[in-house]
């Protein structure tokens, strides 16, 4: 058997099991503060030992995160904006308690992960699986692995052509301003059009300009990764007539200079939603505490 955390900014689910149909046991609550939110899941997993043994646990956690096994803060999380959370050790808290092994990834790498191995990513290497709701994040698989580097792919802060005369709205990341995410993440969407993305009619312009952002930052990633297929997920493609709108987008930005019937022909397979919706982050934890050897 084996544990499962899915560590996000507003819930925690915790679960035991080996695949998604055999999730044994599973838990969720809200995040409140690292102290009580870590020993709710510390409980659960003593609990759960006495019933099963554990051979390893995944946490698949929102970011960004210190990935670098050789770094004295690997397994932490950096430097969120989320408060009280900036350095927070995920993962000794854990090998310590529990004794076992604990694999660490971000959110979004497990999300592919679990799409990977149980979902619309089987047989697709390199696999690309984007979050686009209230942050945009990417994850990636290649040859089998998550992709990591000198920290982690931080796909959602890439450089996207912005037409200010189109669309004056200046972005909303704190960090760059109009960069993919502070261009078109459902927050962006909010403060451009004055309501939330769910509020607004399939005819509305958002979706058009927000389908143009998604597609030009589609063909910089698949210009540089050269995927085999991409996931989208997250609140904002929960609207699914986006994905006709990025399909001939897509097709538009790459201008049949990628000479492939993947994209040429297919492109409705080549960006697909997610086929776990939203249990790819607790399968993505447990597909990485599955992988480790
Ligand atoms: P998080 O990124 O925090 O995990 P979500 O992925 O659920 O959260 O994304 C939340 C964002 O998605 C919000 O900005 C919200 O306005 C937007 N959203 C939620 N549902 C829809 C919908 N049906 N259509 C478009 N946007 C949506
Ligand atoms: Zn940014």
């Amino acid at each position: 058997m084996f544990g499962a955390i899915e560590a996000g900014g507003t819930k925690f689910v915790c679960a035991v099991g080996t695949g998604p149909e055999n999730i044994l046991s599973e838990i969720r609550f809200p995040t409140t503060t690292p102290d009580e939110t870590l020993q709710k899941c510390m409980a659960f997993f003593q609990e759960q030992s006495k019933i099963y043994t554990l051979g390893a646990i995944g946490i698949a956690c929102f970011g960004p995160i210190d990935l670098d096994q050789k770094s004295p803060t690997y397994g932490y999380i950096t430097s969120t904006p989320k408060p009280g959370w900036q350095n927070t050790s995920m993962v000794k808290f854990f090998q310590n308690t529990l004794q076992i092994p604990v694999a660490f990834d971000t959110d979004v790498n497990a999300a592919a992960l679990a799409e990977s191995c149980w979902g619309a990513g089987q047989g697709f290497d390199p696999l690309l699986y984007l979050t686009i709701g209230t942050g945009i994040g990417g994850g990636g698989i290649v040859n089998g692995s998550p992709l990591h580097g000198l920290l982690h792919p931080e796909m959602g802060h890439i450089s996207i052509p912005h037409d200010w005369q189109a669309d004056p709205f200046p972005g909303n990341c704190p960090f760059h301003g109009d960069c993919f995410e502070g261009l078109a993440s459902g927050p962006a969407m909010k403060q451009r059009w004055g309501k939330p993305a769910e509020t607004l009619p399939d005819n509305h312009p958002a979706w058009f300009l927000e389908a143009n952002y998604i597609a030009r930052a589609l063909a910089n990633l698949i210009y540089v990764v050269s995927p085999r297929r991409i996931i989208l997920g997250g609140g904002v493609m929960q609207n699914l007539a986006l994905f006709p709108l990025i399909h001939t987008e897509v097709q538009k930005a790459l201008n049949q200079y990628i000479q492939s019937p993947a994209i040429l022909e297919n492109v409705e397979t080549y960006i697909v939603p997610p086929a776990l919706g939203n249990r790819a982050g607790i399968l993505g934890a447990l597909a990485l505490a599955m992988s480790i050897r």
